[in-house]
């Protein structure tokens, strides 16, 4: 069985001063060995957790943790870097009778908080991978609080020895 690492950047299209925090919850889409299937969406509820496959009564468990979350704020946004680590074995997909793969590229989904420049206001909100972009998001206020207008998400996969 292999072990691999995937590694999931999103640079947010936020001034770090406007930015208040990243929600626990990951969601991410991987292929699951356990109930051998591919493309399942894999939820991590925290660092250190096993993922949720989803959905939930048909697998008792992703094979991986979300092991590492980093935010780093740059001068104009800011970046959240997640490492997961899972257990990977290429499979026939049960549904669709088709070999597996590892995703070069993907799907992820996060939820973040920042304030609003205008009303001072919290708002948590997420980004995905397949919205339709560019997609404003607005404050109750009218003020336009994030631009979201290409795809933050970087995916990346080795395997480790
Ligand atoms: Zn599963
Ligand atoms: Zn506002």
């Amino acid at each position: 069985m292999g072990k691999y690492q995937y590694r999931v950047n999103c640079e947010l299209n936020i001034n770090p001063k406007d930015f208040v925090g990243v929600r626990d919850v990951l969601e991410i889409s991987l292929p699951c060995m356990n109930c051998q299937r591919n493309d399942r969406t894999i939820i991590f509820e925290g660092i250190n957790t096993e993922g949720i496959c989803t959905p939930r009564e048909k697998c008792d468990g992703f094979p991986g943790k979300l092991t590492s979350r980093e935010i780093i704020k740059k001068s104009d946004t800011v970046e959240v870097k997640y490492l997961i680590d899972f257990e990977y074995e290429p499979f026939i997909d049960k549904k669709y009778n088709l070999k597996s793969s590892l995703p070069e590229f993907g799907w992820a989904r996060l939820y973040f908080t920042l304030k609003c420049t205008n009303c001072q206001k919290e708002r948590t909100i997420s980004t995905q991978e397949n919205i339709g972009r560019p997609c404003n998001e607005r404050c109750g206020c009218g003020n336009i609080i994030y631009k979201d207008e290409e795809s933050p998400f970087d995916y990346e996969v080795n395997e480790f020895n």
